[in-house]
């Protein structure tokens, strides 16, 4: 094409870089337009296929990368990324349920994915309840012929209550109803969501904010959607595609670099997240520390059952949250958390700034489900990378 302009030549330029590049780093692939070979390629093009690409929103190789990887992490067989871990939750409630259905979600569970029930599934004719999770036969009650949905989390959000998840998974099996996990707090690591070490009692959905672990930087929001079987995974995957989820090669390629120190940065959240939970327990003050990895936190028999089986230390995340003592009031919690050095005020967690959010537990709870049993106000402090004990106030 020696009569081509320059412009034309600066994007149909002959080079090809050589084949057979080999690096640490998958290659970071960003498009929309995929080339087909010709027509009839694109007329034989098949969306549903992970073997071949079709659009850049259903999966590049830099995506399907991240997706192996995180299913490997889990224990799944499938993936799906969505560009926050609240889509990802949105992706699953949206693809599996219809008008007259119920889904229950405990109340304990992440503040948006209650409100997400509540504010817009409700108006699609999408029923919901909000269960004990630490009550396997609330769960029970609870589930009808129109459950269709159920939710699980551990620990339970803010207030870290640790359930029986082995006990509540098997029993949403026995009744036949799917289940799907918010395992950000696991991030793959505490626990194996598809094998809670009891015959049958695994979730059949994982979901993670990728945002917390997995990413460990604070720079990139992104969800997972792991399954281990094929037909469930297909029907997600139908819904994802018709919503138009997908997900930026640059985030993807961050998490791809975060990957490999994963389990590094948790151990170290979660030692240093010990080490600070059980000097404030012992303060003047502190009415009660939860953390599922201390004993006399609520849950902590469940925690050590599933996330220390052999007795050791186990794995617990760098979450924990401090009741104060009666006597003070929201203005004073609020001035400790004013007054902390090191911990910034912010929400999410598991990257390398600690963080700390005063919260009021009552008006978070469903009365009717859970008696909040503790008088003082709520600190959840998440703590990142810094040596522990350096951010307290003198
Ligand atoms: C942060 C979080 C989410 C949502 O993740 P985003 O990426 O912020 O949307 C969901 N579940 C839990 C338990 C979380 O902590």
């Amino acid at each position: 094409m020696p009569d081509d302009d320059i412009a034309t030549r600066l994007i149909h330029h002959p080079y090809v870089p050589p084949a057979g590049f080999a690096a640490p780093q998958p290659g970071v692939s960003k498009a929309s337009t995929v080339f087909f070979a010709d027509t009839a390629a694109l007329r034989a093009r098949r969306w549903h296929s992970r073997a071949g690409y079709t659009y850049g929103l259903h999966g590049t190789p830099t995506t399907f990368t991240l997706e192996e990887r995180l299913a490997t992490l889990e224990g799944g067989t499938q993936c799906l990324l969505a560009p926050s871990g609240l889509a990802a939750i949105a992706l699953v409630s949206l693809s599996l349920l219809r008008q007259g259905d119920e889904v229950l979600v405990p109340d304990n569970a992440y503040g948006p994915t209650k409100a997400l029930v509540q504010g817009e599934l409700a108006h699609w004719g999408i029923g919901h309840r909000f269960y004990d999770a630490a009550d396997p036969q609330d769960l029970a009650r609870c589930i009808g012929l129109a459950t269709k949905l159920v939710w699980l989390e551990a620990p339970g959000s803010v207030t870290l209550e640790f359930p029986d998840l082995p006990a509540l998974a098997a029993l949403c099996r026995q009744r036949g109803v799917t289940t799907a996990l918010d395992n950000t707090w696991g991030a793959g690591l505490a626990f194996a969501p598809f094998d809670l070490r009891r015959s049958g009692a695994g979730v059949d959905i994982s979901v993670q904010a990728l945002t917390k672990y997995a990413s460990g930087g604070g720079d990139v929001l992104m969800g997972s959607v792991v399954t281990r079987d094929e037909r469930l995974h297909q029907r997600l995957r139908g819904t994802h595609m018709r919503l138009g989820l997908g997900v930026g090669g640059g985030d993807v390629e961050a998490l791809l670099r975060s990957l490999p120190t994963l389990a590094l940065r948790y151990r170290a959240h979660d030692a240093a997240a010990r080490e600070l939970a059980r000097w404030l327990s012992v303060q003047p003050g502190i009415a009660r520390v939860l953390h599922p990895a201390l004993a006399g936190s609520p849950g902590h028999a469940h925690w050590r059952a599933l996330c220390a089986p052999d007795g050791g230390e186990g794995l617990a995340a760098g979450l924990f949250s401090a009741v104060f003592d009666a006597r003070f009031g929201p203005a004073d919690v609020d001035a400790f958390c004013d007054r902390l050095r090191r911990f910034r005020i912010g929400y999410s967690w598991g990257g390398p700034v600690s963080l700390a959010v005063p919260y009021d537990i009552p008006s978070m709870r469903t009365a009717s489900v859970t008696a909040w049993p503790h008088a003082g106000a709520l600190v959840r402090f998440s703590v990142g990378l810094a040596q522990a004990l350096a951010g307290l106030p003198a």
